[in-house]
């Protein structure tokens, strides 16, 4: 292949997968099967190898996080793991039953269960002791995720029962309980990362991290249903027994299943759930039948693709159709606009529904809406509801297309939009409302400052009042108590409340501080490890773009916005009062061992990335011989030391200002020779 070829070829791959991605991720509404997209990215990824010139930093191989794109061993299935026959009729499931009855009589019973809908999962377990767990893939093989499953708390690790086979298989759906899901999703679009469309695609995101400390802390859960184990039909006479088992070894066995006699009492359960589904703290998109005994399992046995001993009855998604009224634009925190539907009341499987999510611009023009238009509405995990479609056969033939308005709806700030991403921003951070207010609430929740006595209310009735334009306020209103105690609703109490609350968040850490900040797609993950990679505000804020990307799953998205965020001079005056007021800013580490003077009274700016030392070293080796650490290049500086990729503003500047550069073995030496 040529390189102008593989350059074409690159291009369409790269859109294609980026489009699957979004199909997935965020439409929940993939068009290609796993199987089908690893293969191009296989396929990009060889292209990449061969012709590194091309390798783009925003291509699809090099994301990280819950993409699909994560490389994990793959395994091969001890027993492949085949799907389910399924139907939407009780037609189809008399006839199944029909069928099951002609093969093996009619003395039999079903096992009918809750489809869970999560990602299905093998765990095999050697002598008590969880030794892989792998994804279904293709059937054949899948990803091992073992490191993953382990931290999921409802899966042990070790059974501590016995009467377990030595070596057995154990298959269930990792899923999601929903408001977990609503809570987390919440704080990223917050935080301004992709939200997920559903907890199915949150749980199946996750477990492709490839940070299992990340994967920690989402709360995910797994239902098993259904054994193997080479003796297992020696143990048990079927499945029922089975479960029953499984159970009693530590595993989470979902309580709703239910031994049924014949297909009428099978029929009776679905109807029961298709009502009652609504109430669990999970999705189901169905149920599944089994014949319970495993002698009449065998005689049935299998197709090419699936049991003949078991079928899948799924519920249709509830979808309503209503009248699209107009559109509303709101504005976030970090200066987001998300487009919101106003529609005509309508009641969906059970709620009142009145608005739907349209995301962004693109699925606006993905859905072609037109003013006027009567659109499906579909609920999935989310409180709000999707705009699924329109209807055509309802549209007027002069229905006005949606315009995206050019401008802030609150600041009137011209929107932009960059190149790759799909949502507008107000770029008015300093002036816009909702994000100056926005921007204090967040400072100020639980998850960052956690400033007690204060809450989203105060933030904007201080706002109104002119006492509070930025976070520095937060910090002055110790000194303005008469005009607070003025304030109508507000008593020396709970003034005193919160000035005590103020205080306290000074001894936040410097990862809430950085998260507290607000900086767009710098979420709680991202910000603790900056906080531990660059240990203190003035280096992350001399970092180039280059050394950001240098930390394990930061990319360039968040590399851009944090120097972004930096290069501000509102910003880096706003930290210095934050220094001034005592927050921390750095690290709390423990007191450097002083090891000699050599460096007393230099300073030093590190840049770059070193082959000897990781920059927690350099700035340990310089503190314990006396030398202090820089922000910023400036006339005052004595030495920088540079590695590699080091920011080309910055070697300008120090060579402009002659500023000696120095490497890591300089550095050694001159301590040294002192
Ligand atoms: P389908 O993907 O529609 O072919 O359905 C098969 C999938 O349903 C399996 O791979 C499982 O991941 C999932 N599933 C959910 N709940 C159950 C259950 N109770 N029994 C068997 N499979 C289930
Ligand atoms: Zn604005």
């Amino acid at each position: 292949m040529s390189p102008a070829e593989a350059a074409i070829r690159i291009e369409e791959l790269t859109a294609e997968l980026n489009e699957y991605n979004y199909q997935y991720y965020v439409l929940a509404n993939p068009s290609i099967s796993d199987y089908d997209f690893d293969q191009k990215l296989k396929e990009l990824e060889e292209l990449e190898r061969l012709f590194p010139q091309f390798l783009d930093a925003d291509s699809p191989t090099q994301k990280v996080g819950g993409d699909i794109t994560q490389r994990f061993n793959t395994v091969r299935h001890r027993w492949p793991m085949l799907s389910l026959s399924n139907t939407y009729s009780e037609q189809e499931l008399r006839d199944f039953d029909a069928r099951v009855r002609r093969a093996i009589g009619d003395d039999f019973e079903y096992v009918c269960e809750l489809k869970f809908d999560g990602l299905s999962i093998s765990l095999t377990y050697e002598n008590g002791v969880l030794k892989r767990a792998v994804t279904r893939g293709d059937g054949v093989q899948g990803d091992d995720v073992t490191a993953n499953v382990r931290t999921i708390k409802k899966i042990p690790n070790r059974l501590r029962t016995e009467g377990y086979p030595e070596l057995f298989e154990i298959r269930g759906e990792i899923f999601m309980h929903r408001p977990a899901f609503q809570r987390l999703n919440n704080e990223r679009i917050e935080n301004g990362e992709m939200a997920y469309a559903n907890p199915r695609n949150f749980a199946a995101g996750t477990i492709k991290l490839q940070d299992s400390a990340e994967v920690a802390r989402r709360p995910l859960d797994c239902f098993l249903y259904f054994l193997n184990a080479d003796n297992r039909n020696r143990l048990f006479k079927n499945h029922w027994e089975s479960l029953e088992a499984v159970k009693s070894w530590g595993f989470h066995v979902c309580e709703h299943t239910a031994l049924c006699a014949n297909i009428d009492e099978a029929l009776a359960f679905i109807a029961k759930w298709e009502k009652e589904r609504h109430d669990l703290s999970y999705d189901i998109d169905g149920i599944v039948i089994k014949v319970n005994d495993y002698g009449q399992q065998e005689e049935l046995g299998f197709t090419a693709k699936s049991p003949r001993w078991s079928i899948s009855y799924k519920y249709k998604a509830e979808q309503v159709e209503t009248v699209f009224q107009s559109v509303s634009y709101q504005v976030g925190r970090t200066g987001a606009v998300t487009p919101v539907a106003n529609l005509k009341p309508v009641l969906l499987a059970g709620t009142t529904v009145k608005r739907a999510s349209l995301h962004n611009a693109n699925e606006i023009a993905r859905l072609d809406l037109r003013e006027g238009d009567t659109v499906f509405v579909e609920k999935g995990g989310e409180i709000i509801p999707k705009v699924m479609g329109v209807n055509m056969l309802k549209r007027s033939p002069d229905a006005l297309p949606i315009v995206y308005p050019l401008s802030c709806p609150e600041c009137s700030t011209l929107l932009v939009r960059k190149a790759g991403e799909a949502v507008h921003y107000c770029p008015n951070d300093e002036g816009c409302p909702p994000q100056i207010v926005g921007r204090m609430q967040h400072f100020i929740s639980r998850k960052a400052m956690d400033i007690e006595g204060m809450g989203d209310e105060t933030i904007e009735t201080f706002y109104r009042q002119g006492l509070l334009r930025n976070i520095i306020d937060i910090y002055a209103l110790q000194d303005k108590q008469d005009i607070l105690i003025g304030l109508e609703r507000f008593g020396q109490k709970s003034i005193d409340n919160m000035l005590a609350g103020i205080e306290k968040s000074k001894e936040k850490p410097f990862e809430k501080v950085l998260f507290a900040l607000g900086i767009r797609y710098v979420g709680e993950t991202v910000a603790r490890k900056l906080a531990l990679h660059f240990k203190n505000i003035d280096v992350l804020a001399a970092a180039s773009k280059a050394e950001i990307e240098m930390v394990h799953e930061i990319g360039e998205r968040i590399a851009e916005s944090v120097t972004e965020y930096f290069a501000n001079d509102i910003h880096r005056e706003q930290i210095e009062r934050l220094k001034q007021h005592g927050l921390k800013l750095a690290v709390e580490e423990k007191v450097t061992k002083r090891l000699g003077d050599a460096l007393e009274g230099k300073s030093f700016v590190i840049s770059g990335v070193f082959e000897q030392f990781s920059r927690e070293e350099l700035t340990a080796i310089i503190e314990s011989h006396g030398g202090k650490l820089l922000s910023s290049i400036s006339g005052k500086l004595d030495y920088l030391v540079a590695g590699d990729k080091m920011g080309p503003s910055k070697l300008a500047k120090a060579e402009k200002l002659r500023i000696p550069i120095i490497s890591e073995k300089e550095l050694l030496q001159l301590i040294a020779n002192n």
